[in-house]
């Protein structure tokens, strides 16, 4: 069965979504295996966003995931990558269809990065980097 990394970012956590988004998973039927509130330094970020390096977004995207706790969890089922970024819906949140959790509840407040409530690994070996980063030893 295949695992994924889910993040709550600092805009979902401050907004008081924490509790939506677990709840959107379980609904859905995946199941928690990790669960954390923790904020990332630094380090943790730049290797987490390491694909991003170079890019003009990477800076205002690593002080905002810095600005404040994200909640970090991992989740299992059969096609969990694939299920998890559907139920998150697009990166840009102001075309994300309704009915995901950034179409329904994120929205471009004009900044240099994008605020979109959540993460999702997008891939098998990016899934497996990540939870490794986030959870060693899981
Ligand atoms: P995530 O990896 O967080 O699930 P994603 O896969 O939809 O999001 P990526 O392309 O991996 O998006 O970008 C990582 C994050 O960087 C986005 O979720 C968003 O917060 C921010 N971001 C991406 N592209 C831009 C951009 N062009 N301008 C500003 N911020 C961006």
């Amino acid at each position: 069965t295949q695992r994924t990394l889910v993040l709550v970012k600092p805009d979902g956590v401050r907004r008081g979504l924490v509790g939506e988004v677990l709840r959107r998973i379980e609904a859905k039927g995946y199941a928690l295996v990790a669960l954390d509130l923790r904020t990332a330094d630094e380090a943790l970020l730049a290797e987490h966003y390491a694909e991003h390096a170079g890019k003009p977004f990477v800076r205002p995207l690593i002080d905002f995931m810095r600005s404040g706790p994200v909640v970090a969890a991992v989740i299992e089922g059969h096609r969990v990558i694939e299920g998890w970024r559907s139920l998150a819906g697009a990166t840009d949140p102001t075309s994300a269809a309704p009915g995901t959790i950034r179409g329904d509840l994120a929205r471009d407040w004009g900044q240099k990065v994008i605020e979109n409530i959540v993460h999702g690994s997008d891939g098998e070996d990016a899934a497996a980097r990540e939870i490794a980063l986030w959870f060693p030893g899981l």
